[in-house]
């Protein structure tokens, strides 16, 4: 499976366009991606399964399994099929959380249609403070790495003095705006609740390969309530950060993906990015 191996992006189109034409994929893998692995270093990927294009062009299914995403990283954020429950990996495990926001371990053959992993390693620590808004968090998440042009990953463990959280409802038709489904979610308050946040830092420029801006999610410290954050209040925070300059992106194998008229739809942008219905 594609997933496993280390590419560049342009390997994985190279690699897309080898499924495409059939079944010789092992016959492309060589090694002449092996200088660009060395000068970029030892920064680890995001795993990818789906595209925030493929959702918006309601692909709504996929087959990475939660197995999948274990043996890919140990810290993620997603939706499952049917966009019915976001998916959260926090320490190695998956979370499906149900529409009401309770969180419980995913089974194994849970299936998604987008989900980001990456094994966490965090490479420094940033203190980030007074933030009364997703918008103030994401200005100072910018403020605080090195650049915006490229990928980060944050963990960040404490009491939040508020977060607004929104789960995902499965959705009752498969070809249901995306955009309109957004907009019918859920959301619901925790307030001076002790948990931990996960969640990636996607450069606009990217926003339609990943969630543009900040895709974080809350779990709180049980790990049975949880959700993707929408608004956020805190005092201090530390936040472990990973820069990550590689991500390799599985297309959905699934048949709808395969037949539809694939449109290019701008992705959300700015604070609540991937839950903020599109601002025209
Ligand atoms: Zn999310």
């Amino acid at each position: 499976m594609m997933l496993k191996h280390r590419h560049t992006l342009l390997a994985v189109v190279s690699t897309i366009a080898t499924l495409l034409s059939s079944a010789n994929a092992t016959a492309h893998e060589s090694d002449d991606h092996a200088e660009i692995t060395a000068s970029t270093g030892d920064r680890k990927a995001i795993e990818q399964y789906g595209l925030p294009l493929t959702l918006m062009n309601t692909i709504y299914e996929g087959q990475i399994t939660a197995a999948e995403m274990k043996s890919l990283g140990t810290l993620g954020v997603g939706v499952s099929n049917h966009l019915n429950g976001e998916l959260t990996a926090v320490d190695g495990i998956v979370y499906s959380i149900a529409a009401d926001g309770t969180a419980t371990v995913a089974p194994d053959d849970l299936q998604a249609p987008y989900m980001s992993m990456i094994n966490f390693e965090p490479t420094r620590t940033v203190t980030i403070t007074d933030i009364s808004s997703f918008k103030a968090l994401e200005q100072a998440v910018l403020d605080n790495i090195s650049s915006a042009n490229t990928l980060h990953v944050f963990k960040a463990k404490g009491e939040f003095s508020f977060t607004r959280l929104a789960s995902a409802h499965g959705v009752e038709d498969e070809n249901v705006d995306f955009f309109e489904y957004l907009g019918s979610r859920q959301m619901y308050n925790l307030e001076h609740t002790v948990g931990t946040i996960v969640g990636i830092y996607t450069p606009a420029y990217l926003g339609t390969i990943s969630i543009p801006g900040l895709h974080f999610h809350f779990q709180n410290e049980d790990n049975t309530i949880g959700g993707h954050l929408e608004d956020i209040r805190f005092d201090k925070m530390q936040f472990d950060v990973q820069e990550v300059d590689r991500i390799n992106v599985a297309l959905p194998n699934v048949q709808k993906f395969r037949d539809i008229d694939m449109k290019m739809i701008q992705p959300p942008s700015g604070a609540g990015a991937g839950g903020s219905k599109k601002e025209e």
